[in-house]
């Protein structure tokens, strides 16, 4: 039987050094090409630049007459009439006005657009009642993106106004950066799965699948997931299993001190430990290795810490892997709605609602904060960044918040 260690080997580093340690070793994976029609949430890997103006000449803005503005009174009306569409050669010329709708390019010789609304058409002639000026309702070449203009920025994630600006400017492919590939493997003796019931004394896997929702909601793809028995053998060849087939593999349970947590262990074999402890709450055992060039994250087995621990310092890297520059959340400050008492000892991340009350961005902490409670995640949209102290904190104490959802 293995002896029961009493203390642990690894440092206590701070939530700081353990993020630098991590960021250090994630860089983005490559590019590939992909079309507009499925680069929707993708990230740009280059800067995309307008090759030339929009519009391209110059453009009615309204229905109306195209004009002189210099002239005055009654204009000729021409016959024909402009639409948008292929251009037409039409000359205005001096006392003359055209015809022209929406979008249709601008005849040569006119220098301005008399909206429908302020004319009136009889017998060939148009009154003005309202008189242009030069340039008025005429969209110039360039109004909306000059030429050499930097139209979508390499880092950018693309939305829907990105995939617009794309296909206006004729980009029909973009170079994009490829999605990280996680493996995620659960483990421990007592799991089964969640729609099995538990024998005694065993739970149902949790971790596994809000692991695998949180790896999509961070932009990556799950390339592997299952459940390692707490054996050296089966962890080794799942271990193994999931490096090859992934760039990230996270796993969860077995990286604290008890006999068969045997996480640590492994990955020291394999590779490299660069962190085994975190000066933090919940999730003081996480760990963070590199085995060749996958990096893995060994996430404590409560599920609250696993979530937490995703959140603070396996997301940031999966969004930077995943090519992305804004990798943090959003830190602002908050009011208590309430008291709160911090932990004594550690640093904690505490899980609460953050929304505007009378004008004031309160936060209300989601209860019992136990590391087995699933139930303090549900409805955060903030993690409060709480100091050890052994003073309670009254309602009001203005206190930073991790912004990791809409304020509600
Ligand atoms: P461990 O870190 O493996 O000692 O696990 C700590 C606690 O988390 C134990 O109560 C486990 O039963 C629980 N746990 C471990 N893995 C999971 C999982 N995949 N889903 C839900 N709970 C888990
Ligand atoms: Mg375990």
């Amino acid at each position: 039987m293995r002896a029961m260690p009493t203390s642990s080997p690894y440092a206590m580093v701070s939530v700081d050094e353990a993020c630098a340690a991590i960021l250090v070793r994630a860089a983005p994976l490559g590019t590939e090409r992909v079309s507009i029609l499925v680069a929707a949430g993708r990230v740009l890997a280059a800067d995309v630049i307008a090759d030339g103006p929009l519009p391209p000449g110059p453009r009615s803005a309204v229905d109306g007459y195209a004009v002189r503005a210099a002239d005055r009174g009654d204009r000729a009306l021409l016959g024909e009439e402009l639409i948008a569409g292929p251009e037409h050669s039409i000359d205005v010329g001096a006392g003359q006005a055209v015809r022209i709708m929406t979008g249709a390019p601008m005849p040569t010789g006119a220098d301005a657009v008399v909206m429908v609304e302020d004319t009136a058409e009889s017998d060939r002639h148009v009154q003005i009642h309202l008189e242009a000026t030069l340039g008025s309702n005429v969209h110039r070449p360039g109004l909306d993106i000059e030429t050499g203009q930097l139209v979508v920025e390499a880092g950018a994630v693309i939305g829907p106004s990105e995939i617009g600006l794309l296909a206006t400017i004729g980009v029909a492919d973009v170079p994009v950066y490829r999605r990280p590939r996680v493996a995620i493997l659960a483990t421990g003796d007592e799991l089964v799965e969640p729609w099995e019931t538990p024998p005694p004394g065993c739970i149902r896997d949790s971790n596994r699948y809000a692991l695998m929702a949180a790896v999509s909601e961070a932009g990556a793809d799950v390339a592997w997931q299952g459940i390692a028995r707490d054996r050296d053998d089966d962890l080794t060849s799942k271990v193994q299993n999931a490096l090859a087939a992934a760039d990230v593999l996270i796993t969860s349970g077995g990286v604290s001190m008890g006999t068969r947590d045997l996480i640590k262990p492994l990955l020291e074999h394999l590779g490299t430990v660069h962190f085994g402890r975190v000066n933090f709450k919940p999730g003081k055992p996480l760990t963070f290795a590199t085995v060749g060039d996958k990096r893995v994250f060994g996430l404590p087995g409560f599920p609250v810490s696993s979530l937490v621990t995703f959140e603070v310092f396996v997301r940031a890297a999966i969004l930077t892997m995943a090519g992305r520059r804004d990798v943090r959340r959003p830190r602002i400050e908050v009011e208590l709605d309430h008291e709160l008492r911090p932990d004594p000892s550690r640093l904690e991340y505490h899980r609460a609602v953050v929304g505007w009350r009378d004008g004031r961005l309160t936060a209300r902490s989601t209860g019992a904060q136990g590391s087995s409670r699933l139930l303090s995640m549900r409805g955060a949209n903030a993690l409060l960044v709480l100091r050890a102290s052994d003073q309670v904190l009254p309602a009001g104490t203005r206190v930073t918040a991790l912004l990791t959802g809409a304020l509600q």
